[in-house]
């Protein structure tokens, strides 16, 4: 479920209002859009993914908030961390290249 908009980090550009699919955000009085309807959202990640700044923090447990830090998911580099691990942005690859993944996945072949 959609937690955090990190005021410090957005830089206004309302990506994760026009991507999302549940209409959860409105457009922010001051340019940084608000979490309107946080029990509309539906853990897609859609916003994260978009997000150009690493702004959002979307929890993995869709069924009801999170009690989350924006110190603590900036700490823990999770601000954007499913953006980063799916490789989104300047420099980034995919966890799924990595190395170590194709070797889990041969441990883990059946057959
Ligand atoms: S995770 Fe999906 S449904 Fe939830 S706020 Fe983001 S884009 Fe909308
Ligand atoms: S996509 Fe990120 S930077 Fe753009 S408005 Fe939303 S939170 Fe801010």
């Amino acid at each position: 479920m959609i937690e955090l908009v990190s005021e410090s980090k957005c830089v206004e550009c309302n990506l994760c209002v026009s991507v999302c699919p549940t209409n959860v955000f409105d457009r922010g009085e001051h340019g940084i859009p608000v979490i309107a309807r946080q029990s509309d959202c539906q853990t897609c990640f859609m916003c994260e993914l978009y997000c150009p700044a690493d702004a959002l923090y979307v929890a993995a447990d869709a069924e009801g908030p999170t009690a989350v830090s924006e110190a603590l998911l900036d700490e823990q580099g999770l601000l954007g961390g499913y953006r980063e691990k799916v490789g989104w942005g300047k420099g980034r690859k995919p966890v799924a290249e990595h190395p170590y993944m194709y070797e889990l996945a041969k441990r883990t072949a059946i057959g």
